[in-house]
This record gives C-alpha cells, sequence and structure tokens, in this order.
C-alpha cells in the first residue's frame, strides 16, 4: 500500500481539545497551496510506483477556497488511487461542495460529528449543530458520495452514557459506511487540557471511560459493523484503505504540508510544522527522524496489536519475534490473546486495556 497524504493546515476556529497543526483561514492561503504543489512535485519519487490512496487532512480542508483547493487537486495523482478521502467539517458541506469534491476526484469523505448534543458542541467549539452534521451526512449520500466517515468522541465534558448511545445508534442507522471512535484525550497544550489544570473539567475516570467502550463494542454488532481496530469501524467492505497502510509495516506514504509525517520504507521524514518555517524551507521542507530499527519494531508493535488482525510475527525479526512470542504466551494462555495463522491478536474484549499488554510486549 501506497498513500499520498497532504495536511491542509487551515481550520474557521479551533476546537478545544484539538492538537494537529492548524491555524485560522488567512491570506497564507494562496501561498500554502502553490507551496504544497511545489513540494508534491519536488517530492513524489520518494515513494517508487503509483499511489493507491490520496488523504486530504488537516486542518479543515473543505475551508479553503474552491479555486485553491481545485488548484491543489489538479496536480494530484487522482488517476492512480483507488481510495480519495477529503476531510470536512459539516459546516462546509453544501449540494454544490458535493458536487465540487466529487468533481474533483474524491469518492470518500471523512467528517468530524464528535457528538450530537448541542451543549457540548459548543462547550468543545465546534460550529455545527448537531442537524446541521446529520443534515450533511443526508446531503453527502444523496450527491453520490456512497463512501462515509463520521468521527464520534467519547468521555467528552457533560456526556452520559445514554447520550452515547444515541449518537451511536443515530449516526449506525445513518448512511455512514465508516466510524472512527475516539476517547477523548488531553492534550497538553491545547485549551481543554489548560481547562482540566483549572479545575473546571474532570476527565472520565477509567470505569466510564471503559463502559463508553464497551456500548461502542455492543452497538458495532448490533448494527453489523465490522470493528477492525480499536478506534475503527467499518461497514463490511468500507475499511479505510489509508489509515490501515499506518497500521501495516509493509506501507509507504508520502505526506506533504505543515506537520505532515512521510515513510518511504527506510526514513522517516516530519514536515516543519510551522507555515513560515515551511514556506521558507520548500521544497523539501522536512526534518528527518531519526529511528532506530528497534523504534520501528516498536512501531510496528504498538499499532498492529490495536488492529483485529493483529501482530503478524514474521514482520518481527529475530530476536525480538521469539521475544514478543515469549513474554505473549501467559496473555494467550489466560484468553486474552489469541495466536492465529502466525499472528498475535488482543481479543477484543480487553482492546480496552489493550495498552497495558502492549507495554509489555515493546522490545528494549
Ligand atoms: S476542525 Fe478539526 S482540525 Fe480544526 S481545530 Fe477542530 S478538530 Fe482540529
Amino acid at each position: 500500500m501506497q498513500g499520498l497524504y497532504v495536511h491542509i493546515p487551515f481550520c474557521r476556529s479551533k476546537c478545544i481539545y484539538c492538537d494537529f497543526y492548524s491555524v485560522p483561514r488567512s491570506d497564507d492561503m494562496e501561498k500554502v497551496a502553490r507551496g504544497l504543489v511545489d513540494e508534491f512535485t519536488a517530492r513524489r519519487d520518494e515513494i517508487e510506483g503509483p499511489f493507491d490512496t490520496i488523504y486530504l487532512g488537516g486542518g479543515t480542508p473543505s475551508a479553503m477556497p474552491p479555486e485553491l483547493l481545485s488548484y491543489i487537486c489538479r496536480h494530484l495523482p487522482f488517476n492512480e488511487v483507488a481510495e480519495a478521502t477529503i476531510e470536512v467539517n459539516p459546516d462546509d458541506v453544501t449540494a454544490d461542495s458535493v458536487k465540487l469534491w466529487r468533481s474533483l476526484g474524491f469518492n470518500r469523505v471523512s467528517m468530524g460529528v464528535q457528538t450530537l448534543d448541542t451543549n457540548i458542541l459548543r462547550r468543545i467549539g465546534r460550529r455545527h449543530t448537531p442537524q446541521k452534521a446529520l443534515d450533511a451526512i443526508r446531503l453527502l449520500h444523496d450527491g453520490g458520495i456512497v463512501n462515509i466517515s463520521a468521527d464520534l468522541i467519547y468521555g467528552l465534558p457533560g456526556q452520559s452514557i445514554g447520550r452515547w448511545q444515541n449518537d451511536l445508534d443515530t449516526l449506525m442507522t445513518s448512511p455512514i459506511t465508516h466510524l472512527s471512535a475516539y476517547s477523548l484525550t488531553y492534550h497538553e497544550g491545547t485549551m481543554l487540557y489548560r481547562q482540566m489544570l483549572a479545575g473546571k473539567i474532570t476527565p472520565a475516570d477509567d470505569d466510564t471511560t471503559t463502559r463508553y467502550f464497551e456500548i461502542l463494542r455492543a452497538s458495532a454488532a448490533t448494527h453489523e459493523f465490522e470493528h477492525y481496530e480499536i478506534s475503527n469501524l467499518a461497514r463490511p467492505g468500507f475499511r479505510s484503505r489509508h489509515n490501515s497502510a499506518y497500521w501495516n509495516p509493509s506501507s509507504r506514504w508520502l505526506g506533504i504540508g505543515p506537520s505532515a509525517h512521510s515513510f518511504d520504507g527506510n526514513t522517516r521524514r516530519i514536515d516543519l510544522p510551522s507555515i513560515p518555517l515551511w514556506l521558507k524551507s520548500l521544497p523539501q521542507p522536512f526534518e528527518i527522524d531519526d529511528e532506530t530499527g528497534l523504534d520501528r519494531i516498536n512501531d510496528n508493535i504498538v499499532t498492529a496489536l490495536r488492529t483485529a488482525d493483529g501482530l503478524d510475527l514474521a514482520s518481527i525479526p529475530e530476536p525480538w519475534r521469539s521475544s514478543v512470542l515469549a513474554e505473549a504466551r501467559r496473555f494467550i494462555t489466560a484468553g486474552h490473546m489469541h495466536l492465529r495463522d502466525n499472528r498475535l491478536i488482543i481479543d477484543q474484549s480487553h482492546w480496552i486495556i489493550s495498552d497495558s499488554y502492549i507495554r509489555d510486549l515493546i522490545q528494549i
């Protein structure tokens, strides 16, 4: 799998929990659009052969003016890929914008819904209402986008178990094909983190978080979504190809735009997370991440064990493979982990505490 990720670093406003690199829309948008095309042109050959997926993320790609979005897309290899995703905000979804995204070559839309509670949306800095998000799903579907992904968050301040169940039932009976459901994270540097430090918000405790996750698992079964990664669920045949590539050690991807990551099979590159510095360093605006071979093995363990397909032991070289398997034996014996077709798989009933297993399998 070979993916192309394009980071659009602009948002209309900042959500209080978000630690992605994004800034308010500004006159820089045109310079960044031109820079993205320059960077892609200069670095395209870092990945040999055609791309399988394109993913425009951010930030909010749908907040880019249509002429700049069209300019960027005209220079991307849509003819090579099977899956082309654009991240959008419900506010930006209209019949015309859906038509534009389709005409540019996108066949998948990923939209941040986060919750269907009006008060919580306001509290976390989202601009849309629950109704706007549901209308947006309908507009996307009626506009011919078959593959629609929605993001939800659990553990939000003011959320309840009943509200969470209602959000899941509502979305899973809508025309979405994919759902990403994340536990709220208190990232240092965010407004949410500052509010926690100031005692204005108390994070959900472990028992409550477990309850939210169990409801997510049960809802997946009820509504026939495949829970294929801890935070990702899909109707049959609609796994995200692009995201799945990040969990597979044989994948390669090129990431362009401020803060984007790339991996060409040998070297990981990270684009500078600052528009002025990134523009100044074009067309090679990245730093090399000096990770070791062991770092890469551990990355593989961490990401693969979060998936339903698990960790392919053949992807771990010796002597680490034997060491991982030896550590895993007690979890296998206890029934918390399975060894199937040379893959180590955490039982889904234990996914919520997967970090504790992963910690024990990390190699030092
Ligand atoms: S719209 Fe998305 S990228 Fe922008 S601040 Fe909110 S969560 Fe972050």
